[in-house]
């Protein structure tokens, strides 16, 4: 996972993104908006993933964020609002025994503090004292600080497989998907990045079909 967080910093660090990491892991690359004062629009995932989950699960999420803000690079697109770029830490369940760790501290969801202050693993080491090993010294004193203040985001976009059987079952493709997805997520919550969001990424999958 170390190695992996490192790869997805310099991932954004080579877009220009300012990166940041709060108390419990989940890491944030932001590009700065031509109004700071207004909030920022988040997009991301997580890149923990189950075996054979495939690459659409949150992988896919992260770093088509990413390669989205590449593609408005390009074309010298310059937002007014922050974009983030946030991969949520330990989504999957853990040696914890829960999931969503990352995005419910986030969410400050009830008692996520509490119970990991408490959490210990099946050798009885404690959640803290691990986080503590792996180098999130903050996170012993300043686990709250992981919870976002309301309204620090004006939307959010997750590029995401659904992970229901129905356009399975219709034997709908790839792009399909991904189309549904967008449709579904991103134009009815923010018409205008939606807009930029789906013209680049469905070039950006038009290029991967082509192989350039
Ligand atoms: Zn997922």
């Amino acid at each position: 996972m170390f190695f992996l967080c490192r790869y997805v910093k310099t991932l954004m660090t080579d877009v220009g993104l300012e990166v940041r990491e709060d108390a419990i892991g989940n890491i944030f690359g932001r590009w700065e908006g031509t109004d700071p004062s207004l909030p920022a629009v988040g997009s991301g995932s997580h890149t923990d993933a189950i075996p054979f989950s495939g690459k659409y699960d949150g992988v896919v999420g992260v770093l088509g964020a990413i390669q989205a803000i590449r593609a408005l690079q390009k074309v010298s697109f310059q937002p007014r609002r922050a974009i983030e770029v946030i991969m949520f830490t330990s989504e999957e369940p853990t040696r914890f025994g829960f999931g969503c760790l990352g995005s419910r501290a986030m969410a400050q969801s009830a008692n996520i503090f509490g119970t990991l202050q408490s959490a210990v693993d099946a050798e009885n080491v404690s959640f803290v004292e691990a986080a503590r090993r792996a180098g999130y010294t903050e996170a012993e004193h300043n686990i709250q600080s992981s919870g976002l203040k309301k309204g620090a985001y004006a939307s959010f976009v997750e590029l995401h497989i659904e992970q229901g059987p129905i356009l399975e079952k219709e034997g709908a493709d790839i792009h399909h998907l991904v189309f549904e997805m967008l449709m579904l997520h991103v134009m009815r919550n923010f018409p205008f990045f939606g807009y930029w969001y789906l013209k680049m990424f469905l070039s950006c999958l038009e290029n991967d079909t082509h192989g350039k």
